[in-house]
């Protein structure tokens, strides 16, 4: 089955994008009932990330602490001068898996998949791959 691509516009060099329910739209389209679904970031300064959607404060601090970790700064070798978003998005990683179960994503009570971007405004794509049996 060919995956499904979502469209996403960020707003802002980093950003964090709940895309939830556009991935649960893509797996209740498979059909599938039982499998996984992939979701995966073909960019090389982006993310995909599973963390907390009760309180916004916690991706605000995820921002804060990875602008920390890692400033934009002009000291990197790379010319493009945007080494802190490649070095976030592999500290992030480029995907996740969800067990799919009676056709849900199968996510904690507090979770939320999201995007993340690290060297925005731009417009993305995320894939997103479901397998399994209908
Ligand atoms: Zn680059």
């Amino acid at each position: 089955m060919k995956p499904d691509s979502l469209s996403i516009k960020t707003s802002a060099r980093d950003e964090i994008v709940n895309i939830t329910d556009q991935v649960q739209r893509a797996v209740a389209a498979s059909g599938v009932k039982s499998g996984i679904v992939l979701v995966y970031s073909p960019h090389t300064t982006a993310g995909i990330t599973i963390q907390e959607n009760a309180d916004p404060d916690v991706r605000a601090d995820i921002l804060a602490h990875l602008r920390e970790l890692v400033p934009h700064s002009p000291k990197f070798r790379h010319r493009e001068g945007n080494s802190d978003a490649h070095i976030k998005s592999a500290l992030v990683g480029a995907s996740q898996a969800i067990p799919v179960v009676d056709g849900r994503l199968l996510l904690g009570t507090w979770q939320a998949i999201f995007f993340c971007e690290f060297d925005g405004p731009r417009s993305r794509r995320v894939q997103v791959q479901v397998v399994g049996n209908i």
